[in-house]
């Protein structure tokens, strides 16, 4: 088992990692496979309770999550200033 890091940057609400930041991923035959994102389910987006659409933190509104391509370290910064705006 491998830990791969999460791009959700570690949210409780994360399915994948819940909250941890990252996650066991075990190589299979294929080695990394790209599988779909559970916190969403491939929907690639999520619905705050008020309705409100965002992207999904664990795929980055992608559906999937490739563990072959983890974010580098710092890319949470870069994402909460897409996500929250500067
Ligand atoms: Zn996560
Ligand atoms: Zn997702």
């Amino acid at each position: 088992m491998k830990k791969i890091r999460c791009h959700c940057g570690g949210k409780p609400s994360c399915q994948l990692c819940q909250g941890a930041g990252k996650y066991n991923y075990d190589p299979g035959p294929m080695g990394y496979v790209p599988f779909r994102c559970p916190t969403c389910a491939g929907q690639k987006q999520l619905s705050d309770d008020d309705g409100t659409q965002y992207a999904c933190p664990t795929c980055t509104g992608q559906g999937s999550v490739d563990p072959a391509h983890p974010p580098p370290a710092g890319m949470v910064d870069v994402l909460m200033k897409i996500f929250f705006g500067a």
